[in-house]
């Protein structure tokens, strides 16, 4: 298993928008296992292939306390969810160190295929909802920072190019 790159704010490829995987493969599976050791290694609780760099629809998650629980969706789909919103602190892999309150729908169900490709229909409420709901926006391109007003969303940025700039310089 190999640790990807994970790309971060600004980004014109967080920005792509995902194409649908036409089936679940060896290399998807690749993929997966690399991503979700990434995302382990950075301590995040969820990532999508776009943030390493690929641009399709998968999607690693494990909210587990003990880290071993994961999750894979491809080409996951909103199926139904709940008019009633819930309000979680996210952060995110690609816009290291922030964090914000994120209104979503506090129940929703997604229809995906799994790590061997097989349809499966998931119930999702709590932590595990705003974490699926997370991770889908980015294969739309979207950030949990474009909810932020302008003024928080250019502060949140702001702050992500002085850590960027401070790591490049340690590392010279
Ligand atoms: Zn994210």
């Amino acid at each position: 298993m190999t640790i990807k790159k994970i790309l971060t704010e600004p980004n014109k490829i967080l920005r792509q928008i995902s194409k649908d995987v036409l089936s679940v493969g060896n290399e998807e599976r690749k993929l997966m296992d690399d991503m979700l050791q990434t995302m382990y290694n950075a301590n995040g609780i969820g990532l999508a292939a776009i943030q390493v760099g690929v641009p399709k629809r998968i999607i690693v998650m494990d909210i587990s306390k003990d880290r071993n629980s994961p999750m894979y969706f491809v080409n996951p789909l909103i199926k139904n969810k709940d008019i009633k919103m819930s309000t979680y602190e996210e952060g995110c892999l690609s816009v290291p160190d922030q964090f914000a309150e994120i209104d979503r729908p506090s129940f929703c169900e997604v229809e995906y295929l799994n790590y061997n490709g097989e349809k499966k229909l998931l119930k999702a409420e709590g932590l595990l909802a705003t974490c699926i709901q997370h991770e889908m926006d980015h294969l739309e391109g979207i950030l949990f920072i474009d909810y932020l007003s302008k003024l928080k969303k250019n502060r949140a940025l702001e702050k992500v190019k002085k850590i960027q700039k401070k790591n490049n310089e340690e590392s010279k």
